[in-house]
């Protein structure tokens, strides 16, 4: 039950944004949660310095199921500001920084959760993607990460990012870890419209027999990446698997169509940050009405949010649903029907997870908005079809972890877990060496 020093190690690694010690309390097991999961014992700003001082009533479905597991909710962990990010640099609380490498970082938009899995003693956190925000931080901190189906899990207390994308999962140093906290937090809930009457988990899970490679994935990804993927199809071979390689153009038309309906979604899901209802409510009162909002949601909305509230405005413009809202949603419809077609014939899709090691803080600063953009390319798909996907760390480069991304087809999360558990037997993880 005894784990480190909550407090110090977030000082260090800035990957709590409020956090209690969790020794001795008697609990099962220690969780943290991504902060736009709502909690009623702490904070939740979902890293916007717009709902600084907001103290949610209630606490979301998946951090109630966890509690009534016998967890014990450690702390809140870091993010990208409302999940608009891929390096967690966009957080109004600090910056988390890569485990492995402090010049690094820790991937996002769950950069906390997946920071706090790494360096915890047996620690589970529950992260939520919209994009790929489970997956990329698990690739980068070296931990198991699963986003499941779109509805397997109640999104009742999750501050929205795109409603019809944001899923809530789990990231963890271990493998077993995935299979057991998954299922916990699944099910219906009466009080999210969007989760869905589902299937079980099975008591056994099925196990892959056959993985199809995706040509298309492996292009325009960095060289170890590719010679550690290229070592992965191998390890997969021997596992007895089949591989085949396929080709499924359509997906280089998912992160267009994503930003297209992730903005469109957030412009409108961010109007309600007023000054007036949750966090940060010291406006001037006697401005008029357009311009107390205007002047409060300058001041606490970041630069990327309010980039987000300005595409997804003008996407969502009247007289231009049909160019692109409808032909996004469109795109997605084919992209489902080309994983349709390849899960006829095999079990899961497996790619890198992201086309190159965690960057240092100097390249991302350097990077395009539109090249940070594109770093999804390979974990978009996935998310904007809805079906499950985990990473697993598959190697290192330079002392920085690499992942390896499985796809499955919708409610299929067992092929996922048997794969983690039966993988992580012959992986040789190596901790990152925390000094607290
Ligand atoms: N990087 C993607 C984005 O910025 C995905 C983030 C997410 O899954 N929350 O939208």
């Amino acid at each position: 039950m005894k784990i480190q020093d909550l407090k110090t190690i977030n000082e260090r690694y800035e990957m709590f944004t409020s956090c209690s010690d969790a020794t001795e309390t008697g609990c099962e097991f220690v969780f943290s949660a991504k902060d736009n999961l709502t909690s009623y014992d702490f904070e939740t700003c979902a890293g916007s310095r717009i709902l600084e001082g907001y103290r949610p009533p209630f606490d979301a479905t998946a951090i109630s199921k966890m509690r009534e597991a016998g967890g014990f909710l450690a702390g809140k962990t870091n993010m990208d500001e409302f999940g608009f990010g891929t390096f967690s640099a966009n957080s109004g609380f600090g910056i988390p920084k890569n485990p492995y490498d402090l010049n690094r970082s820790c991937g996002g938009s769950s950069g906390g959760s997946a920071c706090a899995a790494a360096v915890l003693e047996d620690h589970v956190s529950l992260g939520v993607s919209t994009g790929g925000s489970i997956v990329c931080p698990a690739s980068f901190c070296g931990v198991y990460g699963i986003a499941p189906t779109y509805g397997r899990v109640s999104r009742y207390g999750l501050i929205d990012y795109g409603n019809s994308l944001d899923k809530v999962g789990v990231l963890s140093a271990k493998a077993e870890d995935l299979a057991k906290y998954l299922p916990i937090i699944s099910g219906k809930d009466q009080r999210d419209p969007t989760s869905c009457v589902q299937p079980d988990f099975p008591k056994e899970f099925s196990k892959i027999k056959s993985v199809a490679v995706v040509n298309e994935a492996i292009e325009g990804i960095s060289k170890d990446v590719k010679q550690n993927f290229d070592e992965s199809v191998e390890k997969i071979r021997s596992m007895g698997i089949d591989v085949e390689f396929v080709s499924m153009p359509v997906l280089k038309y998912a992160m267009p169509a994503y930003y297209i309906l992730a903005t469109s979604e957030a412009s409108t899901n961010l109007a309600r940050y007023c000054g007036m209802r949750y966090g940060q409510q010291d406006g001037d009162l006697t401005l008029k009405f357009d311009d107390y909002f205007t002047s409060f949601r300058s001041q606490y909305f970041g630069d990327e949010a309010k980039r987000r509230i300005l595409l997804g405005t003008f996407t969502r413009m009247v007289g231009y649903a049909d160019r692109y809202y409808n032909k996004a949603l469109r795109v997605r419809q084919s992209i489902i029907s080309e994983y349709k077609k390849v899960f006829a014939d095999h079990d899961a899709v497996m790619t890198p997870t992201m086309p190159f090691i965690s960057p240092r803080f100097d390249e991302i600063q350097a990077m395009s908005s539109l090249d940070i953009y594109k770093a999804d390319f390979l974990t978009i798909p996935p998310n904007i079809t809805g079906m499950p996907h985990m990473s697993v760390p598959s190697g290192y480069s330079d002392g920085m972890p690499i992942g390896l991304m499985f796809t499955s087809d919708h409610w299929n999360e067992d092929y996922l877990l048997s794969m983690a558990m039966e993988w992580e037997k012959s992986f040789d993880m190596i901790k990152p060496e925390v000094k607290v």
